[in-house]
């Protein structure tokens, strides 16, 4: 682990996983051993004493956005949605287990022959007991992204972090696939990242929330070691607040 000073030490943290990071080296659906590599980096960060929460994504299957039309509406295309990231949020939350994390799955989505429902209270009793809480079904409604229920989900579990896991190192100036001289961005303001139209990083529904209670954000690569456990400290990425 880096020893840098920034480093600081958060007792909550939201760590959002979206549905392309669980697809690993498919092009859809999940991809379980490299689901069992991201358990094993998020154990590093319950070991270390910070509770996770987890908001997973579902675009590995469907996205309400791109599904809607040709006769689907877009409320039921955002419920298809929802039910994939209970897909995930299943699968996730068995590798959890196989991996000695001990994990609960409470579901937006009434589907309690799945999972339990979210309740606040029974979600912050099982972080308290140092258990990973999954969430699956966003916050449950619809026209929204699990960013955005991400940001809810953090600000209603007292999370002192957002962690955005994704496959780049953070907020670059320009797209770095198109551009091999882009540089990357190490500290942004929410401000900023909500009024910049070339950061797409996130919802700006998201940002907007995050903005409006100060919550920090940390965009950042999960897929390489420890950078989960990095992130957890504020360490490496971007960080926007
Ligand atoms: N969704 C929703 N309400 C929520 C969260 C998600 O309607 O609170 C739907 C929406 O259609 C979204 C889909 O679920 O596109 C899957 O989530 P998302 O696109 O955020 O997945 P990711 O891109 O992170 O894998």
């Amino acid at each position: 682990m880096a020893d840098d000073s920034s480093s600081q030490t958060y007792n909550r943290v939201l760590l959002k996983l979206s549905g392309e990071q669980l697809s690993g080296k498919y092009d859809s659906g999940i991809d379980a051993e490299f689901g069992a590599w991201l358990a094993a980096e998020i154990k590093k960060v319950v070991d270390s004493g910070t509770q996770v929460v987890i908001m997973v994504g579902g675009g590995n299957y469907a996205r309400g956005a791109q599904l809607a039309g040709h006769g689907i509406r877009r409320v039921t295309a955002d419920h298809i949605g929802m039910l994939a990231t209970m897909m995930n949020a299943l699968a996730l939350t068995d590798i959890f287990e196989s991996c000695d994390i001990p994990t609960r799955c409470l579901s937006n989505i009434f589907a309690e022959q799945v999972a339990e429902p979210f309740v606040h209270r029974l979600a912050n009793n099982h972080l308290k007991k140092g258990r990973v809480v999954i969430v699956a079904g966003g916050i449950g409604r619809p026209y929204l992204t699990t960013d955005t229920a991400a940001v809810s989900l953090a600000l209603e579990l007292d999370c002192e972090l957002v962690m955005k896991a994704t496959k780049v190192d953070g907020v670059y100036d320009r797209d770095p696939a198109k551009y091999p001289d882009a540089a990357k961005i190490a500290h942004l303001s929410l401000q900023a990242a909500v009024s910049d139209d070339n950061i797409k990083v996130m919802d700006k529904a998201a940002l907007g929330l995050a903005m409006e209670h100060q919550l920090p954000i940390i965009i950042f690569n999960s897929t390489e070691p420890d950078n989960i456990l990095n992130a957890a400290h504020g360490r490496g990425g971007t960080t926007i607040n």
